[in-house]
């Protein structure tokens, strides 16, 4: 089986891979950079469930391989849920992980330990000529007031995961992934694609 990761963000084509590997898939995995001619999708979609599939079916539409995407984002309690669905663009069009986070820690500078409760929340489509599906994952947590760590990516250097006293940056990758947002939506794709159609083997 051929999987084509619809995605040029490069941490998350990383974790992944990563992911992936550690399944034990046989699956050839491509990512866009393999299909440069196909670009960025326009997330538009209203949920995080509409923008995965958007990107997961142009892609397999456009390659006729199995396309895999993520959509994935940090909703924060006390912001109403914001960044949610506009976390890579929460500090403006041209933001990038920097900013955003400053903006985040900004926004939430008054606001009480006790009321920083917080969660990532990821969807991961699944589009082929055959079927289209979608898997969510989410992790619990808080974000704290300063950055710590140097690892992952986004707002990781913020986000203590529940009964945890590290940072998502503080930890390494296998230890993110084992409880992450997106570790757990591609488990359940996993799950599926082994109990469907036996793709996924040597565990
Ligand atoms: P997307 O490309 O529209 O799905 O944007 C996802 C954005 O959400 C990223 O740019 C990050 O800001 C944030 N995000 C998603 N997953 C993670 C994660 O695992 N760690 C930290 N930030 C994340």
């Amino acid at each position: 089986m051929d999987i084509v990761l619809a995605t040029t963000n490069r941490k998350k084509i990383e974790e992944m891979k990563k992911i992936f590997n550690v399944m034990g898939t046989d699956a050839r995995i491509y990512t866009l950079d393999d299909f440069p001619s196909y670009g960025e999708v326009l997330e538009d979609g209203d949920t995080f469930e509409a923008n995965a599939l958007k990107k997961a079916v142009y892609i397999a539409g456009n390659t006729g391989m199995t396309a895999v995407a993520d959509d994935s984002g940090l909703e924060v309690d006390a912001l109403g849920g914001a960044p949610g669905i506009f976390s890579a663009r929460y500090a403006g069009e041209n933001a990038d992980d920097r900013s955003n986070l400053e903006k985040l820690l900004r926004e939430m500078e008054h606001v009480p330990d006790k009321k920083r409760t917080a969660r990532f929340v990821c969807c991961i489509a699944m589009a082929s000529a055959e079927e289209v599906k979608t898997f969510m994952g989410h992790v619990a947590g808080h974000i704290g007031k300063e950055p710590r760590g140097e690892n992952g990516f986004g707002y990781d250097p913020v986000f203590y995961p529940e009964g945890h006293k590290r940072t998502f940056a503080e930890m390494d990758d296998k230890e993110k992934n084992a409880m992450s947002h997106r570790g757990r939506a591609l488990r359940e794709l996993q799950k599926y694609l082994l109990e469907k159609r036996g793709y996924f083997r040597g565990f």
